[in-house]
């Protein structure tokens, strides 16, 4: 018969504790997850521009540029886009990409917390 001493017993209690708690922040995650609106990812930017009519008030002094213009730009599988955007469109857009930056926290924390209970897990014994 094996007999656990106190401290060994401890840490067990401890780290099933501490397993039981992560799992339940993982749901919590999960839910999250499954809460989340639209999203898309990418940065809003404004720009104003110059056109190439000669006389334009674009080159008047001071210039009055037109403008503004909204982009998102953002990169996917290494390759950069950008889409211009409605100024209707801009509170929709903005909701999207701050779903999208939550939906990156999310999942983040839910590899944290999976490593974590990775560690928790798997054998014990040091190599
Ligand atoms: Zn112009």
């Amino acid at each position: 018969m094996i007999v656990l001493s106190v401290p060994q017993c401890y840490t067990f209690a401890m780290e099933k504790k501490r397993e039981l708690a992560i799992e339940r922040q993982i749901e919590k995650v999960k839910r999250d997850l499954l809460a989340l609106g639209d999203l898309r990812p990418g940065s809003l930017s404004t720009q104003y521009n110059v056109c190439g009519s000669p006389g334009c008030r674009c080159k008047a002094s001071p210039p009055e540029k037109h403008g503004p213009y909204y982009q998102v730009s953002y990169t996917r599988k290494g390759k950069s886009s950008t889409k211009f955007v409605k100024k209707a469109d801009l509170p929709t857009i903005r909701k999207q990409l701050k779903n999208y930056e939550r939906l990156k926290l999310l999942m983040d924390r839910w590899i944290d917390l999976a490593t974590e209970l990775s560690n928790l897990r798997i054998t014990k014994e040091k190599g």
